[in-house]
């Protein structure tokens, strides 16, 4: 008896091969040739780009460059000028490189094994797979983006499919379901399945020809597969921040030039858990009374999270001299105006509001 797994497995290819030959798309220019030479530079145009745009350029290119020989005997700059709009440069600098190496290394020919297609600059393994499978019927397992998502779903798995633990399973499923034979309709049937059936947002399951075999779809998960990138959890820090207050003034310190809001004017930073008036009695020989704290303030940097303690602090006695070199005494109005981060500027809003209150 078969088990609901090797059903899934066996059945996968043909329903994908019997759809594809019948709703797949059949049309497309590189479709109508065995050259590798098309078909690899159909596959790079088409790594960025969608086949509409890509039909034009895709043209353009092979009537200026149609032979390997022909595009490694080119100008670069001419390579980059027909590749002009396509976006992506660097796919067409690596062509360039690339029909140079098989001139020199391959006597103007396009390798035939996934190794050879693989050392070549610009080509990964889905990418030399597509190739030896369309140019020249080879066995071979693709794994783009769209395939990926198709895979994620029909086989339900969970995680994101960037992470190298994932792609891993990915590519072992996509060895798992490859056809035996038809590899051809094979590969474009996936292709076309994810570029026009399963699509990212709403995938069109009344119409999937492996409806009955997708997990997803089974579960209630298409929505959910394959998974987001996870959003990093970046460390959350803390600080104090010493608003000294003396005559309806506040006081403003400058950051040192490198680090963070560097050179710009802030103020006096402590530990969150510091004793606020011991600071100022040992940093600045002055003497405090504290005040309520003001809300905290929650800044984001891109590497961490940083809760801002804002500590009000009316100065009682003050010796050191009115200007101190790098500290600044100002008007709440006149600090705003000042070269200050956007924390500093939400304390300044929140002693203004209070001393409007
Ligand atoms: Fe994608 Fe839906 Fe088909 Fe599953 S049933 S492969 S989710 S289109």
């Amino acid at each position: 008896m078969k088990t609901q797994r090797d059903s899934a497995v066996e059945d996968f290819a043909p329903a994908l091969i019997t759809w594809q030959k019948r709703h797949g798309r059949h049309d497309l220019p590189w479709q109508q040739t065995r050259d590798p030479y098309a078909v690899w530079l159909s596959e790079i145009m088409l790594q960025q780009t969608q086949v509409t745009a890509v039909i034009p350029y895709y043209r353009r290119f092979l009537e200026r460059f149609p032979t390997i020989r022909a595009l490694a005997a080119a100008p670069a700059d001419d390579v980059l000028a027909l590749w002009s709009g396509l976006g992506y440069y660097s796919r067409a600098r690596n062509l360039h490189r690339a029909a140079q190496i098989m001139v020199a290394e391959h006597s103007g020919q396009f390798p035939q094994t996934l190794d050879a297609v693989m050392a070549l600059p610009g080509i990964g393994r889905s990418t030399a797979a597509a190739i030896l499978v369309f140019a020249f019927g080879q066995r071979g397992a693709i794994l783009d983006g769209n395939v990926k998502r198709v895979l994620s779903r029909v086989r339900g798995i969970a995680g994101y499919p960037g992470e190298s633990a994932v792609t891993a399973q990915l590519w072992a499923e996509a060895e798992l379901l490859l056809a035996k034979t038809g590899l051809r309709a094979y590969t474009q049937g996936l292709m076309d399945l994810g570029a026009t059936v399963c699509a990212r947002r709403n995938p069109r399951c009344a119409e999937c020809p492996v409806q009955k075999l997708c997990v997803a779809y089974k579960s209630g998960r298409t929505a959910e597969l394959p998974m987001p990138k996870p959003r990093k959890v970046l460390p959350q820090r803390r600080t104090q921040m010493l608003i000294l207050q003396r005559a309806g003034e506040v006081m403003l310190e400058k950051r040192p030039s490198s680090g963070i809001w560097g050179g710009l004017w802030c103020f006096p930073e402590t530990d969150a858990d510091a004793d606020a008036a011991a600071v100022c009695a040992q940093r600045y020989s002055a003497t405090v009374e504290l005040r309520e704290t003001l809300p905290v303030i929650a800044h984001g940097f891109t590497h961490y999270h940083l809760d801002i303690l804002p500590q009000p602090a009316l100065v009682k006695s003050w010796p050191l001299r009115a200007a101190e070199p790098g500290l600044i005494w100002l008007s709440i109005e006149e600090a705003g105006e000042a070269a200050i981060p956007t924390p500093v500027r939400s304390i300044l809003a929140q002693l203004a509001r209070s001393r409007g209150s």
